[in-house]
C-alpha cells in the first residue's frame, strides 16, 4: 500500500510504547478465552482456572544482536531465554516454544545448527519443548522470533497492574551488568576493526559478557517465591532497564514509587567497566537504563517482609507510593530524581 506522504508520521517521534498503543488500541477482544490481551509480559488465555500464558519475542540482526561478536549458539540460547523470561514475569511455568527464523544464504547449515544447539541447550535446561516454528528467507540479515507457551493457576498469575501503595519493591540478581558486557564487546569490535591482528583479552570481563551474551530466565526466583508461599502483587522482567519497568508498574498499578540508589544491586564488575569507559559513566545509569538484564522486578505486600527479607538473590529497593505520586529515586545525598524511561526508540 502506498503511504500518503502528507500524513507521514515518523516512527522516531513515537517511541516503542506509544507505537504499540497506537497500533493496537482498536482491537476489542472477541473471545471469552482471551482472558488478558495486550499490555502485560504475556497474554493469558483460557476460560477455566488453569490458564495458558503466551508471549513472543523477536531479535533482528544489527539491532538486537551484532553478528561480529555474538556466537550463534549464544544467540539461540538468549532468544529462548528472553521469551521464557516473560513467562517467569507472570509467575508461570514455561512448557513449549515455537521458533521462527528468517535467514539468507550468508548462513550455512552448520551455522544454523549452532543456533539450534543454543536453542536446544536452553530448552533442555528449563524442560521446555520445541513444538513448531517457521522458516523463511531474508535479504537483510537474520531474524529470530521465539514464541513461548506456559501455564499458571489464575490466582497465582502476577500482572503489572497489581501493586498497591506501601508494597515493597524487589528485584532479583543485579542490574546493569548486561549493558556493561555490551559496552565491552562494542569497544573490542572497534579496536579489532582498526587492527585485525588484535586479540581481545576478555577473561577479566567474563561475568558481564556472560550476562549480555547468555542471560538466564529467572525461573529459579519464581520457584523460590513459590516455596516460601509468596505471590508477588505485581511483576515484570527487566528487559529495557529498571527505570522503564518501574514506570510500567507505576502506570498500570496507578501508584508512584520511591527507590533508593544505594539499594540498587550493582555488581562490582559493572562499576569497574563504567569507570574504565569514562569517568562520567555512572553504574547507576546502566542499572536504570541499560536493559537486557532479564531480572525480575516485583512488589510484595508489607506483610510478606519477614518471608522475603533474607531470600537469596532478592533485594528490596524501595516501596510503592500513593496514586498520583511520581516515580522517583532517592540518592545517598537525599536528592530526589524523577525516573524517566529511555526504552526503545525507532532510530534505525
Ligand atoms: P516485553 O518488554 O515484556 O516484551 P513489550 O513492551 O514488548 O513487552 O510489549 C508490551 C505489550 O504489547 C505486550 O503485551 C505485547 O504482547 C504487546 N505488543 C508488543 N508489540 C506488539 C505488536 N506489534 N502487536 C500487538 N501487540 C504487541
Ligand atoms: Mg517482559
Amino acid at each position: 500500500m502506498a503511504e500518503n506522504d502528507e500524513r507521514r508520521t515518523e516512527l522516531s517521534s513515537l517511541g516503542e510504547f506509544a507505537l504499540i498503543h497506537r497500533l493496537t488500541d482498536d482491537f476489542p477482544l472477541h473471545n471469552d478465552s482471551s482472558f488478558r490481551g495486550i499490555g502485560d509480559d504475556c497474554a493469558v488465555i483460557g476460560t477455566g482456572r488453569h490458564k495458558t500464558l503466551v508471549t513472543t519475542q523477536t531479535m533482528a540482526e544489527g539491532v538486537a544482536f551484532d553478528m561480529t561478536f555474538t556466537p550463534l549458539r549464544h544467540l539461540g540460547y538468549k532468544a529462548v531465554t528472553i521469551a521464557l523470561s516473560n513467562i517467569a514475569a507472570m509467575n508461570g511455568t514455561p512448557r513449549q516454544v515455537l521458533v521462527s527464523i528468517a535467514v539468507s544464504n550468508r548462513f550455512s547449515l552448520e551455522a544454523l545448527e549452532e543456533l539450534y544447539a543454543g536453542i536446544r541447550l536452553c530448552c533442555d535446561r528449563y524442560d521446555v519443548d520445541l513444538v513448531g516454528g517457521d522458516t523463511s528467507s531474508s535479504r537483510s540479515g537474520l531474524v529470530i522470533t521465539v514464541t513461548a507457551v506456559g501455564e499458571a493457576e489464575e490466582g497465582a498469575i502476577t500482572y503489572r497492574s497489581g501493586a498497591h501503595e506501601k508494597d515493597l519493591i524487589c528485584v532479583s540478581g543485579d542490574l546493569g551488568s548486561a549493558y556493561s558486557g555490551l559496552l565491552i564487546l562494542e569497544r573490542e569490535k572497534v579496536t579489532f576493526q582498526a587492527d585485525p591482528n588484535f586479540k581481545p583479552q576478555l577473561d577479566e570481563y567474563s561475568y558481564v559478557l556472560e550476562r549480555y551474551l547468555k542471560p538466564e530466565p529467572r525461573l529459579d526466583i519464581v520457584e523460590r517465591l513459590r516455596q516460601r508461599g509468596i505471590v508477588p502483587t505485581s511483576m515484570i522482567d527487566v528487559s529495557d532497564g529498571l527505570a522503564s519497568e518501574l514506570l510500567h508498574l507505576c502506570d498500570l498499578s496507578e501508584c508512584g514509587c520511591e527507590v533508593y540508589e544505594e539499594r540498587l544491586p550493582i555488581d562490582y564488575q559493572t562499576s569497574r567497566v563504567c569507570s574504565e569507559m569514562s569517568k562520567n559513566m555512572l553504574p547507576v545509569s546502566n542499572a536504570l537504563n541499560g536493559g537486557e538484564d532479564y531480572e525480575l522486578l516485583f512488589t510484595v505486600a508489607q506483610s510478606d517482609y519477614e518471608r522475603i527479607k533474607d531470600l537469596e538473590g532478592i533485594h528490596i529497593i524501595g516501596y510503592m507510593t500513593e496514586k498520583g505520586a511520581p516515580a522517583v529515586m532517592v540518592t545517598p545525598q537525599n536528592t530526589t530524581i524523577t525516573l524517566r524511561a529511555q526504552g526503545w526508540q525507532a532510530n534505525v
